[in-house]
C-alpha cells in the first residue's frame, strides 16, 4: 500500500490493514490474526505516521528449543520526510531525540514497507519461553524445564559417597 503525500490531508487519514501480505513471513512465524492501523498526518513537508500492530509470534526457545508464541502489541511514530537530493539521509532511518525520521527519495509512503520494518524491529535478540527457562542438558539434551533428567545424578559420586558405598559392602 502506497499513499502519496499529496493524498494526505493536514487533519490526517487512518487506514485499517487488513491485508496481511506484508507481513515478513520468511522472517519470522506468526499465528492467529494480524491486525495492523495506520494514521498518516501531513505537517507542512513531512508526514506523521502513527502505528499499531498486533501480532502473535511464534518462535523457538533459544534455550530450550521449544516452541512458544508471544502475543505483541507494537505501537510506532515515525516523521517520513523527502530527502534532500543531494544530501545523504536517503532511505534510512535515523532517531532525532523520542522520534525517528525516515527519509524517502519519492513523496510516497509505503505503509507495508513500514509495517514490516517495524515487525523486524521489534523481534527481540534472545528469544525466550520463559525468563527462568532452565533450557537442554548439556550432557544428555533433555528439556530441563520437564524436571531434572537424571544424567546429573550419576555424576554426583564423590568420594564420600564412594567409601560409604564401600562401608555397606
Ligand atoms: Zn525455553
Ligand atoms: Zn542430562
Amino acid at each position: 500500500m502506497r499513499i502519496s503525500f499529496a493524498e494526505i490531508p493536514p487533519e490526517g487519514i487512518s487506514r485499517d490493514i487488513t491485508d496481511v501480505s506484508w507481513f515478513p513471513a520468511h522472517e519470522v512465524n506468526r499465528r492467529g490474526p494480524l491486525t495492523a492501523t495506520v494514521f498518516l498526518q501531513r505537517k507542512g513537508a513531512r508526514v506523521l505516521v502513527e502505528g499499531s500492530i498486533a501480532v502473535t509470534f511464534q518462535f523457538d526457545c533459544d534455550r530450550c528449543l521449544g516452541r512458544f508464541e508471544m502475543p505483541s502489541e507494537l505501537d510506532f511514530k515515525l516523521d517520513v520526510e523527502l530527502a534532500d537530493p543531494d544530501g545523504m539521509g536517503r532511505e534510512h532511518t535515523c532517531s532525532h531525540g523520542e522520534m525517528d525520521t525516515m527519509f524517502v527519495d519519492e513523496p510516497i509512503i509505503d505503509v507495508h514497507g513500514i509495517l514490516q520494518q517495524q515487525v523486524l524491529l521489534s523481534i527481540p535478540e534472545k528469544k525466550l519461553c520463559a525468563e527462568e527457562c532452565r533450557g537442554l542438558c548439556m550432557r544428555c539434551g533433555a528439556d530441563l524445564n520437564q524436571g531434572a533428567c537424571g544424567c546429573g545424578r550419576q555424576e554426583k559420586i564423590t568420594p564420600f559417597s564412594v567409601l560409604k558405598d564401600l562401608a555397606k559392602s
